[in-house]
Order: C-alpha cells, then sequence, then structure tokens
C-alpha cells in the first residue's frame, strides 16, 4: 500500500465513521459553517478548560472530505491551547494550499488530508472546520454574560 492509498483509507474512514460527532450541551462556545460552493455545513460545539480545548462535538452534512476533515480536526486539537490549535492551522492551511510538500510528522493523520492541495476546488471543503473552529473560539473569548 502506497502513501496515497494509506491517505485514501484515513479519508475514507474518518468519513464513515466521524470521531466526535454530535453535540455538546451545554458548550462554552459554538459556531455555524457553511461552504456554499460545495453545499457543505457544519455545526461545531467546544468547551474550554484553563485556555485548553477540553472537548468538541460538530455535526452536519458535507462531502466526504468536509466531514473527513472536521473528524481528524477534532482528534488532532483536543485538549490543546489556543496557541498550538493557531498553530497547527498555519501548517494545516499551508499544507492544503500546497506550500508545504511534506507534511511534518507531528501533523499526524492530518497528513492523509494533503492530497486535497491537487484539487483547490476541495480547499473550502477541509479548511471548513478549521474556519468555524476559529469562529466558535473567536467567540469564546467574549465576556462571559450572567443572562
Ligand atoms: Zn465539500
Amino acid at each position: 500500500m502506497d502513501l496515497k492509498d494509506l491517505y485514501r483509507e484515513v479519508v475514507l474512514d474518518h468519513n464513515r465513521s466521524p470521531r466526535n460527532f454530535g453535540r455538546l450541551e451545554p458548550a462554552d462556545a459554538e459556531a455555524q459553517g457553511h461552504n456554499p460552493l460545495c453545499g457543505d455545513r457544519l455545526h461545531l460545539t467546544l468547551r474550554l478548560q484553563d485556555e485548553r480545548l477540553s472537548d468538541l462535538r460538530f455535526e452536519g452534512q458535507g462531502c466526504a472530505i468536509s466531514v473527513a476533515s472536521a473528524s481528524l480536526m477534532s482528534e488532532a486539537v483536543k485538549g490543546r491551547s489556543r496557541a498550538e490549535i493557531a498553530q497547527l492551522y498555519d501548517e494545516v492551511h499551508a499544507m492544503l494550499t500546497g506550500r508545504l510538500s511534506h507534511p511534518p510528522a507531528h501533523l499526524g493523520k492530518l497528513a492523509a488530508l494533503a492530497g486535497v492541495a491537487e484539487f483547490p476546488v476541495r480547499v473550502k471543503c477541509a479548511s471548513l472546520c478549521w474556519h468555524t473552529l476559529n469562529a466558535a473560539l473567536e467567540r469564546a473569548n467574549a465576556p462571559v454574560s450572567t443572562e
């Protein structure tokens, strides 16, 4: 099995049985993501503890790449700090847009999405979950309301 087959297998597996699928209630923050080019939609809920992303769930409908990417992301970011997530996002974005020809080893299974760089129209599918996560994290910055 070459690397491309392995990557394809990881994407298919995460599309078939997405990890962290569902909704956290209550959640510390949430956000909706929509990629009109493909029709992908996702809703993300998260919990923060001491500025770490202690838990997250996503639900929604979309193409195989968008679902697999959200599933892979959910595993990769859980337990991480905001700064670590920001750095990871930079690297994933560089990989998806073809600016990183050899994904560093610490990206782990996220490297399965490296092939997306060959299909520019799919980049938005794969990055939708990251934009949605960033939006939810920004919202979590807002002062806590007592209402
Ligand atoms: Zn899509």
